[in-house]
């Protein structure tokens, strides 16, 4: 008789559970380490520009929200989820490996073969994600049947992994890389290959003997709509070798050329729009709670380019306009990175007793997200207070920054988790991957368009929005944020009753 993985009191999670939350830590040790310390190494040591290292910053963070749409195709068809997940992280942490090399003779070698190194590791980084990341959080939910109500707890704790990884990554990449030296910033890249191949190494040795589903069947194997020659070593090789080097020239050319980023990913959601909205199986009441996911993913849109500024304009803003002495030491411009998942991992249990706390009081859905944007607005507000006035070249004190995480931290956690399971409950089956999709989307958007906002970071110089908008100090850059987000929260809140309307028709 084969042996049951259903464990007695339906109050424990399976092991399988904690061999995920293990590769999804390492994975965002490297993701988030890397991150950490790449417009600063774009800028000090590749000696680019702020605003052409903001939009670069920004086409590589909006293809890593995008590729995740490829990569869960192929492995929901040909691959499974555990292979894609090797493959994917084994191309990351080449990514990372050439990142190295770059960092190791940029300051010898050709302009253009450093070039040449640093878009080839952020190509790998990008494809490598695209196929890890949907396949990761996918096979956390498999561990579990249908409707299980330990699946919202088991998504609460892989949370906690990846805020784990994301609290360490910056401090560990940060601290060998981020040194004041920039040819240090090699250590970084190499320190976040190695924590890749940790997570590679869990899956690799764990996943067989405990990642299972409640059947007591191993998860995430070869899809039975797989064909031998889809998983030929050859094929998965030369895909994957293939995809990187799509990677490549799509963030070479989006950097680089030409923003069309924002164009490829206007034109996929209007694609996906007319293909559910025309579809004549689906009721009006569904298309109503369609048009709910369609309108929140455009909110998320302000929240998260004014979030992402992290790795962007907030990290200048760390680097130089921030007094970083804690007593003798000084600490790293990149470590700020780390704090947002520090506070994740403080306040998400505080979060989970306010809900539950609130009961009928607890507010819907999309009001939760108003709340979201509303924090970060406030974020910005505190930060924006700290630097006004102050004179060029006067450095604030850190609890301006470190404030302004705290706040955006808690607009996340009201925003992020909600959203993603308001899109899983509306979703009609049918098109539950392509609203994932649309999810995504809005997400890859707005990563690009921090990139392009970031770009406008008034360094010494006048910069301005849409030609409506001056910046002309820190103060007036911060404004912009507190702006968008509070008028988009405002608006957010007017919409939330018709929008309940809408999800109950
Ligand atoms: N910090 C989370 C992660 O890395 C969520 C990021 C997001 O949804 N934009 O997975």
């Amino acid at each position: 008789m084969k042996e049951m993985n259903v464990p007695k009191a339906q109050t424990g999670h399976p092991k399988g559970l904690y061999v995920l939350f293990a590769t999804e830590m390492w994975e965002r040790f490297n993701y988030y380490g890397m991150r950490a310390v790449l417009i600063l190494f774009m800028t000090k040591a590749l000696l680019f520009d702020k605003a052409f290292a903001s939009n670069l910053y920004g086409s590589y963070t909006g293809l890593v929200y995008i590729t995740p749409l490829v990569g869960g195709y192929i492995s929901d068809r040909y691959w499974g989820n555990r292979r894609s997940i090797i493959a994917g992280g084994l191309i990351m942490a080449i990514g990372e490996f050439i990142l190295f090399f770059c960092g190791s003779m940029y300051h010898s070698a050709a302009p253009q073969i450093t070039s040449l190194l640093f878009f080839s590791g952020l190509g790998f980084m990008i494809a490598g994600n695209g196929f890890f990341k949907p396949n990761i959080s996918s096979l956390v939910g498999q561990l579990y049947p249908k409707g299980d109500r330990r699946i919202d707890s088991a998504y609460t704790i892989f949370y906690m992994g990846i805020n784990v990884g994301g609290a360490f990554g910056p401090l560990a990449c940060g601290f060998f890389g981020d040194t004041g030296n920039p040819a240090d910033f090699k250590w970084a890249f190499l320190i976040g290959g190695i924590g890749m191949l940790l997570s590679v190494l869990v899956q690799v040795l764990f996943h067989h003997k405990y990642v299972k589903g409640s059947d007591g069947e191993v998860i995430g194997l070869t899809p039975a709509t797989s064909t031998k020659l889809s998983t030929s070593p050859i094929m998965i090789v030369g895909g994957l070798l293939a995809f990187a080097f799509l990677a490549i020239v799509l963030i070479y050319v989006d950097a680089n050329i030409f923003n069309y980023l924002f164009y490829l990913l206007i034109a996929a959601v209007t694609f996906i729009a007319i293909i559910i909205f025309s579809d004549k199986t689906l009721s009006g009441r569904e298309k109503s709670k369609v048009s709910v996911v369609f309108i929140v993913s455009f909110f998320v849109i302000f929240f998260w380019s004014a979030f992402e500024q992290a790795g962007a304009s907030l990290s200048f803003f760390a680097d130089e306009q921030t007094d970083r002495n804690l007593g003798s030491f000084l600490v790293p411009a990149s470590f700020f990175q780390s704090l947002n998942s520090v506070f994740v991992v403080s306040f998400a249990p505080l979060f989970a007793w306010l809900w539950v706390k609130l009961g009928k009081n607890d507010p819907s859905s999309p009001t939760k997200m108003a709340w979201g944007l509303l924090l970060l607005c406030i974020g910005y507000l505190w930060i924006a207070f700290g630097v006004k006035n102050v004179q060029p070249g006067i450095k604030v004190s850190m609890i301006w920054l470190t404030g302004m995480y705290a706040l955006h931290t808690c607009g996340e956690l009201c925003l992020s988790p909600i959203g993603l399971s308001l899109v899983n409950k509306l979703a009609p089956v049918k098109f539950a991957s392509l609203l994932m999709a649309v999810w995504f989307t809005a997400n890859a958007f707005a990563n690009k368009f921090a990139g392009v906002l970031s770009a406008l970071y008034p360094d010494n110089r006048t910069t301005n929005f849409l030609g409506i908008y001056e910046m002309t100090d820190l103060y007036s850059f911060f404004m912009l944020f507190v702006a968008m987000s509070g008028i988009a929260a405002l608006i957010l809140f007017l919409l939330t009753k018709q929008l309940q309307k809408m999800m109950q028709s």
